[in-house]
Formats: structure tokens, C-alpha cells, sequence
């Protein structure tokens, strides 16, 4: 494949110089595919993981498609594109991401996900919103509470389709595409394709382009990694030790094993 820039993908001065700001200078393989189709209005079927760089190929296609290509003024209660998530955690990461690449154009972006306070949200949606990221179960509640409609809503996302499905999430998510218009596009991400989130696709999808690429096998750039040689016996010391350490906040330790997990919580 060729290396090229952002700019040659066809996005709009603001989000090039966001992009330039980050530091990113080469898209990533799903953005290099991903992105022309998507602002040429084609739905997708993305099958990438998180890492490959999928949230800029969906957001920034679709920030441009807001501001450049079809600009038009918000509606009380309704979100231009909305993004459905597995995760509040996922949410609130995307959520980042479309403001973080908008940011000369400033999108309205609102989250609404469960576990919190239902007013705060009521009262972001009530104007109406660019993008909304949300988790399924609670953006139905809003649905049937009448304070969002989707009957405006442009473009919809469905992101880790997969992990979705596995939270039990696919009866919330039929409930919410039939409230959406026959005419939107339509992005699905999903890391595997299984028969169930296959046929999802095919009912939600309209002559969908596939773009399907590789994990990463990389670590990403932030993680440091480092590799200590210590004898079996002196390892769950060792763990002690560096766990001490204050940079420790939130530690995740794998084990090979499930004996071997129970081993060192007890140990710990
Ligand atoms: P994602 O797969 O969307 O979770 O993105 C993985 C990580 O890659 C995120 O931390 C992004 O900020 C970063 N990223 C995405 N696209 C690029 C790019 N073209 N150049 C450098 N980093 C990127």
C-alpha cells in the first residue's frame, strides 16, 4: 500500500490541522481505506480491533461530513450522527476523540451511558447535539422517555459490535434501528464476524464496502515495557516489590493459568 497523508484522503482544513496538532502524519491502514469511501456516503463494514486507529477513521469522516458537506442547524432532542458503544468507559474515550479531532470545529458532543445521574443528560440533549455516543440500554430509556428521537439522525455507528452482542445487548440495539431513518449511513466495527453479528450487519448495512484489517500485534506508544529474569521462586516477591512502587495505581497482572491467578491473589 501506498503512504500518504491525511490530506490527500480528502478531509477539511480544520481536522488536518487537529490531526497535525496530535501528531499524527500517516493514517493508519483502516483510515487510509476506510476514509474516501466514508465521505463519498458509503456505509462499512469495518472488522478491526481497538488499536488499528477506527475511531479516527469513523470521526473524522464524520465531523467532516457535519461541517463541510452537509451542514445544517441542530433539532431539540435529536443527535446528527449517533455512535452506540459496548462500554461507558468506550463512550467516554470516543466522546474524547470527536472533540479532541473537532476541535476547530467544535461539535456539540453529548454521552449518554447508565450508571449516572438521567437529568444531566436530558437537559445536553434537549437542544439537540452533533454527535452522540452512547451505550444501548440507556439511550432507549431516553428513546421511550421522549426525550430523543432519531428520526433526524444522519449517520449512525455501531462500534465493537461483537462486545455489544456479548453484553447482551442486541435486543436494545433492533429496538433502537427501528427508530432510526431508512435513509442514514451506516458504519459497523466489529473485531470477529460470527453469524449473529454477521446477520445484524446485513439487516442494518446498505451495500456495504468491507474493510477488514490486522491487529496489531504492536504494543501502543505509550505503554513502556520492561522484562525482569527471576527464578520462579522469586517471582511473587517481586511482583510485591514493584506493586509497592507508587506509580502502581491500577495494576493488571496475567497469569499462564487459572490455578496460577489464584495463587497470587492469595498470595497478594
Ligand atoms: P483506536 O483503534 O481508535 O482505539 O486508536 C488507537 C490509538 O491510536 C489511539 O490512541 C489513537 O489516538 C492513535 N491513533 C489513531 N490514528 C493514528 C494515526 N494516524 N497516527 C498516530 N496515532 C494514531
Amino acid at each position: 500500500m501506498t503512504q500518504s497523508d491525511f490530506a490527500s484522503l480528502g478531509l477539511c482544513a480544520p481536522l488536518l490541522a487537529a490531526l497535525k496538532a496530535r501528531g499524527y502524519d500517516t493514517p493508519t491502514p483502516i483510515q487510509q481505506r476506510a476514509i474516501p469511501l466514508l465521505l463519498d456516503d458509503r456505509d462499512l463494514l469495518g472488522i478491526a480491533q481497538t488499536g488499528t486507529g477506527k475511531t479516527a477513521a469513523f470521526a473524522l469522516p464524520i465531523l467532516h461530513r457535519l461541517f463541510v458537506t452537509e451542514k445544517k442547524p441542530l433539532q431539540p432532542r435529536s443527535a446528527r450522527a449517533l455512535v452506540l458503544a459496548p462500554t461507558r468507559e468506550l463512550a467516554a474515550q470516543i466522546a474524547a476523540s470527536f472533540e479532541a479531532y473537532g476541535r476547530h470545529l467544535r461539535p456539540s458532543v453529548s454521552v449518554v451511558v447508565g450508571g449516572v445521574k438521567h437529568n444531566p443528560q436530558v437537559r445536553a440533549l434537549a437542544r439537540g447535539v452533533d454527535v452522540l455516543v452512547a451505550t444501548p440500554g440507556r439511550l432507549l430509556d431516553h428513546l421511550q422517555g421522549g426525550t430523543l428521537r432519531l428520526d433526524r439522525t444522519e449517520i449512525v455507528v455501531l462500534d465493537e459490535a461483537d462486545h455489544m452482542l456479548d453484553l447482551g445487548f442486541l435486543v436494545p440495539i433492533r429496538r433502537i434501528l427501528a427508530k432510526l431513518p431508512k435513509s442514514r449511513q451506516t458504519l459497523f466495527f466489529s473485531a470477529t464476524m460470527p453469524k449473529d453479528i454477521g446477520a445484524l450487519a446485513r439487516d442494518m448495512l446498505t451495500d456495504p464496502v468491507e474493510v477488514s484489517v490486522a491487529p496489531v500485534a504492536t504494543t501502543a506508544e505509550r505503554v513502556d515495557q520492561s522484562v525482569y529474569l527471576v527464578d520462579a521462586a522469586g517471582k511473587r516477591s517481586l511482583l510485591v516489590e514493584l506493586l509497592r512502587q507508587p506509580g502502581y495505581e491500577r495494576t493488571l497482572v496475567f497469569t499462564r493459568t487459572k490455578h496460577g491467578a489464584d495463587k497470587v491473589t492469595r498470595h497478594l
